[in-house]
Formats: structure tokens, sequence, C-alpha cells
């Protein structure tokens, strides 16, 4: 998951096309500059940018509410911002927030079938999830000291952290610097809709640091994806996926995404990603993908699907008498959501 060009890398007319991973620490990471272009607040004007897109707040009335960081702070959504110049805001609401706006105003069938039939549309939401996921965690320096009870992240070394976030930024970059995606830089990507349910917030936000699973709930539908696994945590799942024929509750979609989470953590080999930069072709963001898709062997594994499912419905589950008792199975991997006691997909009936 590294980036190998060594240098930073600045075009004819000015723009920087890649930062040198140093430099990438030292002016966005623990820095000031703009996140997109690297301008200094003292040389560009700055607005500053929504980590969650604005038009969201507005729709879930988000505004005065206040999210929970990783390290269990609060901070209230319309103060949560990251720094970001004026021209490269406006820019990025032409690229991203316009067109995800309109899409996801779309009923949901409409939704799904556009994103079904034009990959530009999916890989535009995946990019935009990657945006998301970046922003999120820009400037959360306590990103390190995770909750994860299991410490699964003391596995993740800093420098190794701060390499996966470098390719995260070439990604939400690409429509700056003109980078092309080749297609197996992108990652699983899940979309279904969801039930109503009484009493749960039709907005939900869930990512995982160390597995770079990103969940992301808009009314009536949700999507989950696992931001660089080249599409192996869906290949692995896809007989799973296939036998879910309708909408589910959050409480099933957890269940996928807990699934994935599982899956990313445990591959065997990873997908290494590059910026090639040249006059001949240009910059193009390339994978390569290990040849065989294999899981660790369950000697290895740290942790079950039920853990990570555990940790999100906790979140949300209402009180009842048997609470406890519901989420010790879910983390023991003993209740599912998704399938009945005979492996067959529980449809969600009123
Ligand atoms: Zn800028």
């Amino acid at each position: 998951m590294t980036d190998t060009t060594t240098k930073t890398i600045i075009s004819i007319d000015g723009r920087i096309l890649f930062f040198e991973l140093n430099h990438f620490l030292r002016d966005i990471v623990k820095g000031d500059c703009c996140f997109i272009c690297g301008a200094s607040p003292k040389d560009k004007q700055f607005n500053d940018e929504h980590v969650i897109p604005d038009w969201l707040l507005k729709r879930f009335k988000l505004h005065d509410k206040k999210i929970i960081l990783h390290n269990q702070t609060k901070i209230q959504y319309s103060k949560y911002k990251v720094p970001c110049c004026v021209d490269c805001n406006s820019e990025l609401g032409k690229q991203f927030e316009k067109p995800i706006q309109q899409l996801f105003s779309k009923p949901y069938n409409e939704m799904a079938k556009e994103i079904k039939e034009q990959p530009e549309k999916i890989e535009l939401v995946y990019r935009w999830l990657c945006l998301i996921y970046f922003k999120t965690h820009l400037k959360d320096t306590l990103l390190r000291a995770s909750l994860d009870k299991r410490g699964l992240n003391q596995f993740i070394g800093d420098a190794y952290t701060w390499e996966d976030f470098h390719h995260v930024h070439c990604l939400i970059r690409s429509h700056y610097t003109g980078a092309r995606l080749e297609p197996e830089v992108y990652g699983s990507v899940y979309v279904n809709r969801i039930v109503e349910l009484e009493g749960i917030e039709k907005f939900d936000y869930i990512d995982n640091p160390w597995t770079k699973g990103v969940m992301l709930r808009i009314g009536d539908f949700a999507i989950a994806c696992m931001i660089d696994d080249s599409t192996a945590s869906a290949s692995l799942y896809h007989q799973a996926l296939n036998k879910i024929t309708g909408a589910l509750t959050i409480y099933q979609f957890y269940e996928v995404f807990a699934n994935f989470n599982f899956l990313k953590l445990h591959l065997k080999q990873h997908t290494i990603y590059q910026s090639e930069i040249n006059r001949k072709v240009g910059y193009r963001i390339i994978a390569n993908r290990p040849e065989r898709i294999e899981l660790l062997p369950a000697e290895e594994r740290a942790g079950t699907h039920g853990d990570f499912l555990h940790l999100y419905v906790k979140r949300t589950l209402p009180n009842m008498d048997d609470r406890e008792k519901i989420l010790k199975e879910i983390e023991e991997g003993k209740r599912s959501f998704l399938w009945n006691e005979n492996g067959e997909f529980n449809e969600y009936k009123d």
C-alpha cells in the first residue's frame, strides 16, 4: 500500500501533482495547508470544507448535533471542518457534492439502476466515500489511540498508517491532478435499500481505520465501501450477497459491513498501489493485486465478524430486557440478522 514515487512532483502550471510522503505529513497531516492543492492559508483565501457535506447536514438537520470521534470526544457537525482554500472548496462542490446530491436525491430504484448501468457513477461514489474518510481522519491525531478493545491497532505502526493515508490522499485529489485510476484501484462497494425502523436515526456514518471500511446511511439506503481491497472482500462474500433479495434493516446492513471488514482484515496478501507519473502516460494510479484472494488461516486471525457486528449494533440497539444477552450472542457469532436457521435470507416483513 505504498506510493513508491519519492519526490514531490509539480506540473508545468504549478500544481502539486504528487506530494512526497514527508511533504504530505508536514503540510497536510500536521500543517494547515489546503488538503487538495497544498496552498498555505498565508497565500490564499480559505473557507474550509465540511467533513460531512453541508447538504447532508441540512437534509438531516445535523448542524447543531454532535459527532463522536474515535477518541470518544464530541464535535458539533457545523464546526467539523478541514482546511481548504476557496478555489478547491468550490471545485469539490462541482466535482463531488453537486452530482452526488443529485444522484442521491433520486428514488432508490432509479439511483440503483444508474449506479449499476453507469460505471462512472459508482466510481464517483467510491471517490466521494474516500474523500469523506480522508477528511474524517485529517487532523485526528488520536486516531492511533483507537478504543478498539481487542487492541488490533497495535499492529498498525505510525508510518504504515500514514502511508495508507497518503494513498487515499492521491485518490481524493485525482480531479485536481488529472490522475487516472486504473479499474483495479477501486474497492468493494455495496448499496442497498434500508427499511425504516422506529427510533433509529436516518443518517449514520461509521468507518474503521484499521480496515479502511466506510459505511454511510442516507435515509432510505446505505452504502458500504472498503477503500483499498481492490474488490477482494466483495469477491469473497459474493455468494452471500447474491442471496440477499430485498431491502435490509440497518442491523442486517451492519452485518454485511461487519463481514466486509472481517474479510479485509484477514486477507493474506494486500494490493500494492502506486502513482506512476511520466510524459508518456501522464499520471495514473495503478494497483498490483495479489495473484490469489486468500484469507489467513483461522489460527492467525485476530477476531470474528461478530466482533465487528457487536461494535456497530451496540451503538443503536435500544434498551430492552435482553439487550446484553443479544449483544453477547452477536459477539460470539451465534446471532445473525441476515440469515434464518436454514441459512436463508431473513426478509424483513412489517
Ligand atoms: Zn486549495
